[in-house]
């Protein structure tokens, strides 16, 4: 069965940066599909700066 990448949004105030696991986030040499819990404890909120546990399931693609 196909994996099916999630994405996660940001809670930190007027933040709301999304990662999606499929397009990663090369900004920051995160190659695409990096799963959200791959990402390395040192991995910040490109946008805001907060860490992981900032961030929300936000939806599965189909
Ligand atoms: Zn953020």
């Amino acid at each position: 069965m196909e994996y099916r990448y999630n994405r996660f949004e940001c809670q930190g105030q007027r933040c709301s940066f999304m990662y999606e696991e499929r397009f990663g986030h090369p900004e920051t040499n995160i190659p695409p599909g990096t799963l959200f819990e791959k990402l390395p404890d040192t991995w910040v909120c490109p946008k805001c700066g907060g860490p992981k546990r900032n961030f929300q399931f936000w939806s599965q693609y189909v």
